[in-house]
């Protein structure tokens, strides 16, 4: 049994403390700040809690890096060209640097826990003059003061696998938030390097969730969606006492929530459990990303993945015969080291057979560091290309048989935004079965409830007219 390490109260009063102070010297010369993100919700959730603390230091937002005294890069490891891309936006603002001799700019994130990487940009670009990983955010105050008083640091320490409670946020969206449960992964899927970059899995404890969750809910979020790497190993690290669909059952009761979403689930550690806590909890929505990587069972050993083509395919039957409604969402890669011919063909006819709503896919990139990226048989990246073509192709002819059969389908959206067609307002939100759906309708109903009816469908969305408000 491992003890999740909570960061002491003292230190993150001392963090506060620091900020205060900065707040004292920042707000009255009008400093802003300009944050990129990218990566997964992981990073926007961590974003949130460095505007919040920039909010808090005293700065206000800039709304372009030619206007900002901060600027921030939150980057990501995890896709392909990261840091290529990275070292693009980074090299660009050496000009801005040398008119602004000023400016902070700093990069956090995964990809600054990759071993090498942050003495490396260092050393490339000397207008960089903070770099740090995802494990140190509560110390960033004290980390802006120091750069402020004119030294360069890097702050990348893996021994501070921590959870740090009540870090300052600011949410942007009025209606959906993130809802970190646990951090890191222990799977170590043979292609993944986020256990290399966040470190092993530590579950947070349930009452500080529910507290979250009650102070969303009371600020008039009705959304949620419950984060982790693997949400369905909530708990397994033994220090909450609580399973992951006995977490779903203790915060599904916390008033005015509406949604409970989650993300993502390994299909290994989805119990029927789980199953029966989305089957019987009226708001945990009907949809589940449930990455398959795979359709061929050797292929999911040689990823690491700890389950086979059957045993994905009995969790789809057995949650579609708890939950007739349920969507299934995936993530699949092909051109894995060793796949065949005849093994991509099993993904195939797996999609084929699965149906999915929808698939993000990916041709196969080594991430330096896995164990996938020594592997001897890497198909050659024309076969990649043309597999994920094939694979596209027939996605996108499972989702508009997906769409065809909501026709006619009558339920509650909420609306998320709109886009001005013309003369005509098209509103779109989600079904809770995270079916998105456009419908003509006024701006005034962002961010509420409304009955929609699907009318028509087209290659990628449904399309419908609002029945009531
Ligand atoms: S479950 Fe596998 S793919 Fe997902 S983060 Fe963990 S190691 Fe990576």
């Amino acid at each position: 049994m491992r003890t999740s390490r909570y960061i002491p109260e003292t230190e993150l009063e001392m963090q506060r403390r620091i900020a205060g102070e900065l707040n004292r010297e920042i707000e009255p010369r009008g400093l802003r700040f300009y944050i990129e993100t990218f990566g997964c919700q992981m990073n926007v959730r961590d974003s949130e809690t460095l505007k919040g603390w920039m909010y808090e230091m005293g700065y206000s937002e800039a709304t372009d890096k030619e206007n900002a005294d901060l600027i921030l890069f939150n980057t990501c490891c995890v896709r392909d060209h990261a840091e290529k891309r990275l070292m693009g936006n980074i090299g660009a603002l050496k000009e801005l640097k040398d008119e602004k001799p000023g400016l902070i700019i700093g990069i956090c994130g995964c990809m600054m826990q990759q071993e090498g990487m942050a003495k490396k940009l260092l050393k490339r670009f000397p207008h960089v003059s903070l770099i740090f990983g995802t494990n140190v955010l509560y110390r960033f105050p004290e980390m802006i003061r120091t750069v402020m008083n004119g030294e360069r640091i890097a702050v990348t320490d893996r021994a501070e696998d921590a959870i740090a409670e009540d870090l300052p946020k600011m949410r942007d969206n009025p209606r959906s938030a993130f809802v970190n449960i646990m951090y890191g992964c222990d799977n170590f899927c043979s292609y993944c390097i986020v256990p290399y970059v966040r470190g092993r899995e530590r579950s947070r404890r349930p009452e500080d969730v529910r507290k979250e969750i009650v102070s969303l809910a009371e600020s008039g979020i009705t959304e949620i969606t419950l984060l982790g790497q693997n949400v369905n190993s909530y708990g397994n690290d033994g220090t909450t006492g609580m399973t992951f669909a006995e977490l779903l059952r203790y915060v599904s009761d916390v008033s005015g929530l509406k949604r409970i979403r989650f993300m993502s689930s390994h299909p290994k550690d989805l119990t029927e459990e789980v199953m029966q806590a989305i089957a019987s909890l009226p708001n945990v929505c009907h949809h589940v990303h449930l990455p398959l990587q795979s359709g061929n069972t050797d292929i999911l050993k040689r990823m690491n993945r700890k389950y086979t083509r059957e045993q994905y395919l009995s969790i789809v039957n057995r949650l579609r015969e708890l939950v007739p409604d349920i969507e299934f969402t995936t993530d699949i890669i092909v051109g894995f080291p060793g796949e065949s011919e005849e093994a991509f063909m099993d993904t195939m006819s797996f999609v084929e057979e699965v149906g999915f709503a929808a698939a993000f896919t990916f041709a196969y990139s080594p991430r330096q560091g896995t164990v996938a990226a020594k592997m001897e048989d890497q198909i050659p990246e024309s076969v990649k290309k043309r597999r994920l073509q094939e694979l596209n192709e027939l996605q996108a002819r499972k989702t508009v048989e997906n769409n065809e059969k909501y026709i006619g389908h009558c339920g509650e959206v909420l609306v998320e935004g709109c886009d001005f067609r013309g003369t005509e307002t098209m509103l779109y939100g989600k079904y809770q079965n995270f079916k998105m759906v456009y419908f003509p309708g006024s701006p005034d109903l962002l961010n509420r409830y409304v009955c929609v009816r699907v009318t028509k469908t087209n290659k990628n969305s449904l399309l419908g007219e609002m029945i009531h408000a």
